[in-house]
């Protein structure tokens, strides 16, 4: 990860309590208003950072696949279902599918994805921050400002609320 994107960690993990506290706070705004912060500050921050320098998700955490991922990627590698299971990934305490071990498997060395174009949908949508009724994901967002550099600057930017 580039030395910027991890110092804006390395704040963000120093200010867990100030985002924790404000992320609580925006539980009780108005719904609409806290999805346009979100929204707004999500396209200012990817339109600087560029994933590709960073991969810090693929890194250390793992995205959930659903039956739908797993069909796609058992597909792509000519396996059949329950042997792909058994190869990268484990049940996690939810019975969701997990990656069995990070770095994700699949991500190469230039931080590039080997799967890109059937990666899982969680891989898609993360970190989120570009969804409606981010109310219901405050506290996923919270740990993945520990995670996310992007989510970092996008939570350090709207504090202010
Ligand atoms: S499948 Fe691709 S995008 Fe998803 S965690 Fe692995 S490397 Fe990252
Ligand atoms: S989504 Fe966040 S953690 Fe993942 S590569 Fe992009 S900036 Fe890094």
């Amino acid at each position: 990860m580039e030395e910027n994107l991890s110092n804006l960690l390395n704040q963000t993990a120093a200010q867990k309590k100030l985002n924790a506290d404000f992320l609580k706070r925006a539980k009780k705004k108005p719904k609409k208003i806290v999805d346009s912060l979100f929204h707004e500050e999500h396209e200012k921050v990817f339109a600087k950072i560029d994933c590709l320098d960073c991969a810090n998700c693929c890194k250390t955490t793992s995205p959930i696949f659903t039956d739908q991922d797993i069909k796609r990627l058992s597909g792509l590698f000519k396996m059949k279902k329950h042997s792909f299971i058994s190869e990268y990934l484990r049940l996690d305490s939810d019975d969701d599918y997990v990656l069995k071990s990070s770095p994700c498997p699949f991500l190469n060395a230039d931080n590039t994805c080997f799967v890109y174009d059937v990666r899982p949908q969680a891989c898609r949508e993360y970190p989120h921050t570009n969804r409606k009724n981010m109310f219901q994901i405050l506290d996923l967002t919270r740990e993945n400002s520990l995670v996310c550099p992007a989510v970092a600057s996008i939570v350090n930017n709207i504090r202010g609320l």
